[in-house]
């Protein structure tokens, strides 16, 4: 799952308009902002395996500091403790633990069983990647109802402020896209140079604080 985060993301900033969209961007990704860090230490594995399933050639091999269900937990608990910390803002905080965790429950519709409950045994998830089309289809829908529902409450007034939005959107779209049906890694690809990439993805953390900055809220 990729783009289907950024969604929830999105929709985040309408549901707990007190958080900053690069808060509700870091919220929902935050699993896998951590994850590379910890493939890069070697405390988490990944490897290639083609075979794995139709969407992804990636193998999680072991992550349960990052993905696991339990850890996506203390992951929401410590965000929205140090949100509460900064802001004060109880109810918000809650709401971005719910946010975090909307990482672990669309990973566990979209990944083959490969996320620990706890920590090894039982792995679980749905398996929609079994299924490019499938996914796609489930991504992409939820991206672009996102965007619409943002956009309903959020005004990009100036030019600034829609090429910032909109270059986020075509960024994301196209990495999901050559992820989806560009060359696949070889199958020796060593974790670290998967990983690598991956931390990139904070980048879109900056890029979202950017957007928040010349966007205006319909209801202000
Ligand atoms: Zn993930």
């Amino acid at each position: 799952m990729f783009i289907g985060h950024y969604a929830v993301g999105l929709v985040a900033k309408r549901w707990a308009p007190k958080a900053s969209l690069a808060t509700t961007f870091m919220a929902c990704q935050l699993l896998d902002l951590i994850w590379p860090v910890l493939v890069l230490l070697g405390i988490e594995t990944v490897a290639v395996d083609r075979s794995a399933t139709e969407f992804t050639p990636l193998d999680f091999i072991h992550y349960p500091v990052s993905h696991s269900m339990v850890m996506a937990l203390i992951w929401g608990l410590v965000f929205g403790f140090f949100f509460s910390v900064f802001t004060g803002d109880r109810l918000t905080a809650l709401k971005m633990v719910a946010v975090v965790f909307s990482h672990w429950v669309l990973d566990f519709i979209t990944h083959r069983p490969d996320l620990p409950l706890l920590w090894f045994e039982p792995k679980v998830g749905l398996g929609l990647w079994y299924s490019k089309l499938g996914t796609v289809v489930f991504e992409a829908g939820l991206f672009t109802a996102a965007i619409v529902f943002y956009l309903k409450e959020t005004s990009l007034p100036t030019l600034k402020s829609k090429l910032v939005f909109w270059s986020l959107v075509i960024f994301l779209s196209a990495i999901y896209m050559v992820n989806a049906f560009g060359p696949q890694p070889a199958e020796e690809t060593p974790g670290a140079m998967i990983a690598a990439p991956a931390l990139a993805m904070w980048l879109f953390v900056f890029w979202a604080a950017w957007i928040e900055r010349c966007s205006v809220s319909k209801s202000r």
